[in-house]
């Protein structure tokens, strides 16, 4: 049980590590899909404003200004802005030819200022054109490069939804298990996994009430080893609760299935015994008593029990009847130990 909760634990820990390293890493994507697209952006400007700059030159209009607008988005771009990652090299060499083919432009720009001639006019429109190609195949490589970025971005929301469905479902999980075990917890005694007093109570009251309806047998055998203090005192406590343990594991074979078995406190146990009259259940109480007299303990040897027996009379209750078990108990241990008595109302 232990084991089982602390592996459930870290499967919990776990899952909730992948959710947040998962979401981490989506919040990178988003942001680097974001600083692509501006890329992109970037790129259409520069494409856009060298075939404007070229145009409105062979028309007689300068547009220093559109220049230093290209130049500027040029040393805009870092280093890491020229590799968009996912192993692109491509696109870092493409975009140093842009880069390249800008510088140029602007002498072939400077060139046509100086003599604008024909030949002049003809290079600029041609280096133009050229970057014109070059900036709109850096485009197309980056797109493709975002667009499978997004992929993946797709496969770790995928991921992500997994996670949490596998979260809820450990949640879920660990809720129930915790109850199972809360409610184990409440109706069993630690030690020898018999059923605790509360347990004992709340049963003998609902077979009471059963009784008093449909007018049947119920009985009860409360037993109590015989000088175990002495047990105690001479072996160690350790070894008296090894006793306790060995004990109910034969009491529980003595008994039947619907024979409910706890623990009344320190070293005394009741056994209830549904549909059963008091002859049945002192035949019983007697084969549990031989039961234990005739089985021989590591360490300690043979020991006995005294056993109490009554049964339900109109009237009774949980308490009338175990205090009637008690008095027979006690009669037992009276008249020698080691043996069965009856109290009968
Ligand atoms: P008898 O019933 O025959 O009159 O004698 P006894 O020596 O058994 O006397 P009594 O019932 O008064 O003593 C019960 C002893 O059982 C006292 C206590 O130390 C011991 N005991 C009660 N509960 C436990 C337990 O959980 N573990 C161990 N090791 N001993 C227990
Ligand atoms: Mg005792
Ligand atoms: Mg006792």
């Amino acid at each position: 049980m232990k084991k089982s909760s602390s592996w459930l634990f870290i499967t919990l820990i776990a899952i909730i590590g992948v959710v947040f390293i998962d979401g981490f890493i989506r919040f990178f994507l988003v942001k680097n899909i974001e600083h692509d697209a501006d890329l992109i952006n970037n790129l259409g400007i520069i494409r856009g404003s060298v075939q404007r700059i070229s145009k409105l030159e062979t028309n007689n209009v300068i547009r220093d200004d559109l220049i230093r607008l290209v130049d500027k988005k040029f040393q805009d771009y870092s280093p890491e802005d020229q590799d968009l990652g996912l192993n692109s090299t491509r696109y870092g060499i493409n975009f140093a030819k842009l880069k390249n083919s800008w510088n140029e432009f602007k002498e072939t720009l400077q060139n046509y200022r100086e003599k604008p001639a024909v030949e002049a006019k003809a290079a600029l429109l041609a280096k133009s054109e050229e970057m014109w190609d070059a900036a709109n195949a850096l485009v197309l490589e980056a797109q493709l490069i975002s667009e499978m970025k997004l992929k993946y971005y797709q496969l770790f929301l995928f991921s992500t939804v997994i996670n949490i469905l596998l979260l809820f479902l450990i949640i879920i999980f660990v809720k129930r298990y915790v109850r199972d075990k809360l409610e184990l917890m409440a109706i069993y005694d630690p030690l020898t996994k018999a059923f605790n007093r509360n347990y004992l109570k709340e049963f003998l009251e609902n077979e009471i009430k059963r009784v008093e309806r449909k007018s049947r047998d119920l009985s009860l055998i409360l037993w109590d080893i015989d000088h175990f203090k002495k047990i105690n005192d001479t072996y160690g406590h350790d070894v008296g609760d090894l006793t306790l343990l060995e004990l109910t594991r034969i009491v529980k074979n003595s008994i039947r299935k619907y024979d409910v078995f706890a623990r009344f406190g320190g070293e005394e146990f009741i056994i209830v015994l549904p549909e059963t009259d008091i002859q049945a259940a002192e035949m019983l109480a007697e084969r549990v008593r031989k039961d234990v007299e005739a089985f021989k303990f590591k360490k300690i040897g043979h020991i006995t029990i005294s056993l109490g027996v009554t049964s339900f009379s109109i009237g009774d209750s949980e308490e009338t009847m175990t205090k009637r078990a008690d008095i027979a108990l006690y009669k037992a241990k009276n008249n020698g130990r080691n043996r069965v008595e009856l109290e009968i109302f």
